[in-house]
């Protein structure tokens, strides 16, 4: 209204023309709304003479003026336009959906026409928001001492668990460039070259076949910081996400940020990313031995971030322990000569040093302190090179503690043992879910729930009930099994209560444990228990190191190769021969049990992030590599320049990865990555836009002296 009787020129996009006899009323879109225009009658002629249409590009000028009626809806809905003159600038042919929020365009057609899709309101909202997303990461990286530094897409090969892209080269005809399934060999090398924070948001490239939601090429917020440990890194990241929802959502999200191993949140949510905004927790009625044979113990939340402090102070203390040459060789020995007396030992150092350790070191780095204990970690480290053999033997004097990794997860079968049931006899895993106040369910909604455990996706034979009426009695669909007193005990181990319904899955544990997963998430979205309002952080810690690849009956790294195993674990890591005799029982080899320094970030049930500590002296390195059955010709080739650069004073590093698409849809409430991609491919991977990929002409093929030869 300050602007009223202001002349102004405004240009834009013609979004609606109403005639009102000799008068014409004009929407105008630009990128920042609609304005709406008025023109008079002497206008009205020439408008007549020439007609505009819908995405006409107009250029006005004309006086602001008070409306008659307004529109509180739009910002500019107090005022108008009264145009004096204008010109179009260009002509629009009749767009193939309307541009507006609830457009009449298919998904197929806005992404064949996405230039116009993207003139839309919803769409616009989603790349400001993620502008905001991109824009808050730089800030506070750039306060935090974060350099961004750009790295090659045209490398050679960098596992990250996917395929490549590759890309022919013409001036090394035969050779091939691939494209950086993410930057992560050049961020730990800017790492020894001494940039000791750094970050890039990124465009990664991952030939995956695409499931759901995936994008060929995705971004990352990148990130690699040196002379720390996963205390430091777990702060620093957790300030970005708080930094990202205030600046972005204006949401204080100062509540602690929950830890969680991953055993734990295999054997509680029944996945590695679980929603925590609802509980409706895994009860474990029966469990294969194998499957949680060594794990922390099954703790409270309390508890749980509790142990994972306490470990990481322990560890920090060894760090800090290694403080003098004596002290230093001494431990070496101790961890070399006994294992039994290692545990001990470090266990005391914990306990003794902790105290002085948190008055030292507090945990948001304080940089000088923190390089500092590194430096004198380095020095001790270079002290026992010279009183020990082997390198390997050096890199494992640098461990002298074992976590006590106990057998801790309740047996509780004999609750559904004894009555011979055969679906959960002979089942290798049976889970119940407590869904809260469903004890009412219909038989129709019963049905409906066994029909979708039963789809293909879920692939379960069949799902259990167990209603806890309101009157404390019970109803099941195995009465003829279980009494009233059995069914009492089995809701009571679920946690259940009256007016709740039991659903339980039972068969091979990995299938039934991410049937359980699915279907807690099912419930919870059925139940309105997950809004996209409400959002909820979640560290998980303490992967495993490796997973076990039947094929080929040998480890694969479950981050990547790079990432370290937890300074307990390395000593098992180095003494242990990777190679997996019998393949029945590779869960006893004692691979299996080594964890890694690694963590991921979860919102809402979707991982966000994730990093870890990495390996960083090359005989560790290769041990690694080895684990994974690569030759020393094939780590050479693939990975003689990281080998060699560790060979150059590697400082400790760690990193992590944000999945920038992802984190944006999180917080924009969308399930679709695509939403907050200018771009997007669809999902055979082909931008329908642009018509790619595509064939290319022969010329090129000369060029690049390649024949295709397609089967
Ligand atoms: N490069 C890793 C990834 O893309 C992230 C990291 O370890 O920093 O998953």
């Amino acid at each position: 209204m300050a602007d009223v009787n202001k002349e102004v020129t405004l240009a834009g996009w013609v979004q609606t023309v109403r005639k009102f006899g000799s008068i014409t009323f004009l929407d105008l879109r630009d990128r920042y709304g609609i304005t709406q225009l008025l023109f008079n009658e002497s206008l009205n002629e020439v408008l007549d003479k020439n007609p505009l249409g819908r995405e006409f590009v107009l250029q006005v000028t004309g006086k602001v003026s008070e409306r008659s009626s307004k529109n509180a809806n739009i910002a500019t809905g107090d005022i108008e336009i009264a145009v004096s003159s204008f010109t179009i600038l260009n002509k629009s042919i009749t767009p193939p959906f309307t541009i507006q929020d609830d457009t009449d365009g298919g998904d197929e057609l806005r992404m064949k026409y996405r230039y116009l899709d993207l003139r839309r309101n919803a769409v616009k909202k989603n790349l400001e928001l993620r502008y905001a997303v991109g824009r808050s990461t730089r800030n506070y990286l750039h306060e935090n001492n974060f350099m961004d530094i750009e790295t090659p897409f045209l490398i050679k090969s960098t596992p990250e668990g996917a395929r490549d892209f590759v890309v022919p080269s013409r001036m090394n005809a035969g050779q091939f460039y691939a494209l950086p399934q993410s930057p992560q060999t050049f961020k730990q090398l800017l790492m020894v070259s001494g940039y000791d924070r750094y970050y890039q948001i990124v465009k990664c490239f991952r030939d995956e076949d695409l499931r759901a939601d995936r994008q060929p090429e995705f971004t990352q917020i990148d990130c690699e910081m040196c002379f720390v440990e996963q205390e430091d890194i777990l702060q620093m990241f957790e300030g970005l996400v708080r930094r990202i929802f205030k600046d972005v959502k204006n949401i204080d999200y100062t509540e602690t940020i929950e830890r969680m191993t991953w055993m734990n949140a295999m054997w509680t949510y029944g996945n590695d990313k679980p929603d925590t905004r609802f509980g409706m927790k895994l009860c474990n009625l029966k469990f294969p031995g194998h499957a949680f044979l060594t794990s922390p113990p099954a703790l409270s939340k309390g508890e749980g971030a509790g142990s994972v402090d306490a470990n990481t102070n322990a560890q920090n203390n060894l760090e800090s322990t290694v403080l003098s040459k004596e002290e230093a060789a001494g431990n070496v020995e101790t961890s070399t000569n006994s294992q039994n007396n290692a545990d001990f030992k470090v266990l005391s150092f914990g306990e003794d040093l902790g105290e002085v350790y948190s008055k030292t070191s507090p945990p948001a780095l304080s940089k000088g302190e923190r390089a500092g204990s590194f430096e004198t970690n380095l020095n001790a480290q270079n002290n026992l090179e010279s009183t020990t053999p082997s390198p390997l033997e050096r890199v494992r004097g640098e461990v002298s503690f074992r976590e006590d990794l106990g057998e801790v997860y309740p047996d509780i079968s004999h609750l559904i043992n004894g009555v011979d049931f055969k679906v959960f006899d002979e089942a290798e895993t049976v889970i119940a879910i407590a869904v809260g106040g469903c004890s009412e369910y219909t038989r129709k909604q019963t049905d409906e729930l066994t029909e979708w455990v039963k789809r293909p996706q879920i692939g379960m034979k069949g799902l259990v009930f167990i209603k806890c009426n309101a009157d404390g009695t019970f109803k099941s669909s195995v009465d003829k099994f279980y009494d009233a007193a059995k069914l009492k005990a089995i809701a009571d181990a679920a946690n259940a209560k009256a007016g709740d319904l039991i659903l339980i899955v039972a068969g091979a544990e990995e299938k039934t444990r991410k049937a359980a997963s699915d279907l807690r998430m099912h419930m919870g979205t059925t139940l309105g228990l997950r809004n996209a309002d409400d959002f909820k952080l979640l560290w998980i810690l303490d992967f495993p190191l490796f997973e076990y690849a039947e094929e080929d009956n040998r480890w694969v790294a479950r981050h990547h190769p790079f990432t370290s195993p937890k300074p307990s674990d390395i000593a098992t890591m180095i003494d242990n021969n990777p190679v997996i005799e019998n393949a029945a029982e590779y869960l006893k080899h004692p691979y299996a049990n080594i964890k890694a320094n690694a963590y991921d970030m979860v919102l809402n049930g979707n991982e966000i992030g994730g990093g870890s500590i990495r390996i960083f002296q090359k005989e560790l390195q290769q041990k690694m590599f080895a684990a994974l059955g690569m030759s020393e010709e094939e780590q050479q080739h693939k990975f003689g320049f990281l080998l060699g650069a560790f060979e150059y004073g590697a400082p400790p590093h760690g990193g992590i990865a944000f999945g920038f698409d992802r984190l944006c849809s999180i917080l924009g409430g969308s399930e679709s990555i695509r939403d907050f991609i200018a771009f997007p491919k669809n999902n055979s991977g082909r931008d329908v836009m642009i018509d790619a990929p595509s064939t290319i002409d022969d010329k090129q093929f000369e060029e690049l002296q390649i024949r295709l030869d397609l089967k």
